[in-house]
């Protein structure tokens, strides 16, 4: 996959995409991150790229032009997704997630103060996503989330084949506990059924520890799971 990253400050992303997962997927050729940096294509002396809003109110706005000459020079016809990251989009899910991990090329842009001119969000975007219901100040940290998430369901990013698809939310509910060494901690035990080597039991125990506590936390995904397939039962 090819993902170009448009932003004010192209810097900000050195540390997170030079480390762990997504450095391996770099290095083993599985991803190619490109950085550029929208005031490339300001046409200001000053390398200016916002201004204040029209009708006034706080803040900056992206302008137009250096955005869609940015998104211009990295489309590919017929081959790139054009993403605007925004809290007003679609919220990123494992769904989404997946769906994106087979895609060639993406595209990300976000703002930054009050967000971009909408001009050319209507005319060079494909899809608003948004990472949750809050808002940041800009939308770096919310491209490095989008990157992170989908990048493990490329095959061959993660150790494991069917890693990803054991996590949270790949079922609609959480993930199981985890255990490891030393069987006793502070007073506290491992449960016996994950040492005694039965698959069939510590399958069993995982789907009921996953189901539980989906069940006390987020009841939400619960009735969303009932309404697609049959009504769960909690000591299945
Ligand atoms: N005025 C905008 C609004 O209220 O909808 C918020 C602008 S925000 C301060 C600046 C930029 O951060 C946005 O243009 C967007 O790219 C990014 N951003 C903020 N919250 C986000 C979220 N929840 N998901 C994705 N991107 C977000």
């Amino acid at each position: 996959m090819e993902i170009d990253i448009l932003s004010l400050f192209p810097e900000y992303f050195r540390g997170p995409f030079d480390v762990s997962m997504v450095q391996r997927a770099r290095e083993a050729g599985l991803l190619d991150i490109r950085l550029t940096d929208i005031r490339d294509f300001s046409e200001n002396k000053h390398r200016r790229v916002d201004d204040r809003p029209f009708g006034g109110g706080p803040g900056m706005v992206l302008c137009p032009g250096p955005v869609a000459q940015a998104i211009r020079s990295s489309r590919r016809k017929g081959r790139s997704r054009v993403i605007y990251l925004s809290p007003q989009g679609s919220p990123l899910t494992a769904a989404k997630c997946q769906e994106l991990a087979k895609e060639e090329h993406l595209i990300l842009l976000f703002g930054h103060y009050e967000g971009v001119d909408e001009r050319v969000l209507e005319s060079d975007i494909d899809e608003e996503i948004s990472i949750g219901d809050y808002v940041l100040t800009s939308g770096c940290a919310a491209a490095i989330v989008l990157v992170d998430s989908v990048i493990r369901f490329i095959p061959g990013v993660l150790g494991h084949p069917d890693a990803a698809q054991e996590d949270s939310f790949q079922d609609g509910i959480f993930d199981a506990p985890h255990y490891t060494r030393p069987e006793v901690f502070e007073g506290r035990l491992v449960p016996p059924v994950l040492l005694a080597g039965n698959h069939a039991e510590i399958r069993k125990w995982r789907r009921s520890q996953a189901l539980e506590k989906t069940h006390r936390v987020r009841p939400d995904l619960m009735r969303n799971k009932e309404k697609i397939s049959e009504p769960l039962s909690l000591n299945c």
